[in-house]
């Protein structure tokens, strides 16, 4: 990998002395004769590490290293003469990764200029690393769908969002139907590939701004921001549907499909999260109660109202 640098110094003899070094090691480099033209330089050029001096004509070093952490992911490397008024710490406390006086050694520079690239590389790879660990926590692993944990973090935040934007804001409940005799039928693993499938055909249902999540064993929460129960119940059914024209063939040429029963409800003013699960799985088992494989929404009364009350 080719990294790119670009020089900062006023004193164009070292600026031309040390870009020379550098693009016989192979680096990609640039310069620039003051901090201002650095910035410039920046609007276009993808650096990995600038290398500035810091006493220079109009805005100073550390200044230019303030500019540039505000607002790029760049590490800065600071040059000083010995007789400079400038601080070790003043550079670190502007966000600079290293500090070396001049006059240096060019495989000096090297070698610093290598630890700041290669301690960059870690800092990726911990970023990286700890985002796919942050994802895994809130992700079930059979279906691919976010979990119960993740399902009550986010129901919280969108019931905080419907009563500051007063937007709409419905959620689903699913339950498969007597999906207790699938898996004493077929056995528990051909039940998960069940679950896996359901988690699919979900995903590839649900638009963009919803959620959806395996609430519990064989029951799923799809959370749907900025929209109101009759939509809500049009995805629902759409999601219902795919369900049962989906074929699973526990055992080779047994063809096998599953139903779904689905609770809706809309969030009403002043309504916590419980009540609001507590009437999606009430609307849920209204579902259950009058056959399976159906829809049942439940719109609030005034007692689950407090504001009315
Ligand atoms: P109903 O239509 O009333 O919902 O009937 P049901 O049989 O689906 O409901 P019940 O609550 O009696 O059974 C739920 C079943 O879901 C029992 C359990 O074996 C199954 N289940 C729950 N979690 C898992 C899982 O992770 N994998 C598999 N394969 N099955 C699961
Ligand atoms: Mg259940
Ligand atoms: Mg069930």
């Amino acid at each position: 990998m080719t990294y790119s640098i670009l020089i900062v110094d006023d004193d164009s003899a070292i600026k031309e002395s040390v870009e020379e070094y550098l693009k016989l090691l192979e680096y990609n480099v640039k310069s620039a004769i003051n901090a201002e033209e650095a910035l410039e330089v920046l609007d276009t050029f993808k650096a990995d590490v600038v290398l500035t001096d810091i006493m220079m004509h109009g805005m100073d070093g550390l200044e230019l290293t303030r500019r540039i952490k505000e607002s790029l992911d760049i590490d800065v490397m600071v040059m000083t003469g010995y007789s400079a008024e400038y601080s070790y710490e003043e550079a670190v406390k502007a966000g600079a990764s290293d500090f070396i006086f001049k006059p240096f050694r060019f495989e000096e520079l090297d070698l610093r200029i290598k630890r700041v690239l290669r301690e960059a590389e870690f800092k990726k790879e911990r970023q990286e690393l700890l985002k796919e660990l942050e994802e895994l926590a809130i992700t079930d692993a059979l279906t691919g769908l976010y979990n119960s944990r993740h399902f009550f973090s986010q129901i919280k935040t969108e019931i905080k969002r419907y009563h500051r934007y007063s937007r709409s804001l419905s959620l689903l409940i699913l339950d498969i139907d007597f999906f207790k005799d699938y898996n004493d039928t077929w056995g528990h693993l051909e039940g998960d590939k069940v679950l896996h499938g359901i988690g699919k055909t979900i995903k590839a249902c649900m638009r963009s701004m919803d959620t959806a999540y395996r609430y519990g064993g064989e029951e799923f929460a799809i959370i749907l921001p900025e929209t109101g129960i009759k939509k809500a119940c049009v995805v629902g059914a759409r999601i219902k549907d795919n369900i049962s024209a989906r074929v699973f063939e526990p055992e080779p040429g047994k063809k096998r499909s599953v139903t779904v029963s689905i609770g809706a409800t809309e969030l009403v003013d002043g309504e916590d999260f419980r009540s609001f699960i507590s009437r999606t799985d009430k609307a849920l088992y209204k579902s259950k109660d009058s056959g399976r494989n159906k829809i049942t929404s439940i719109i609030a009364e005034p007692e689950n109202n407090p504001d009315d009350s």
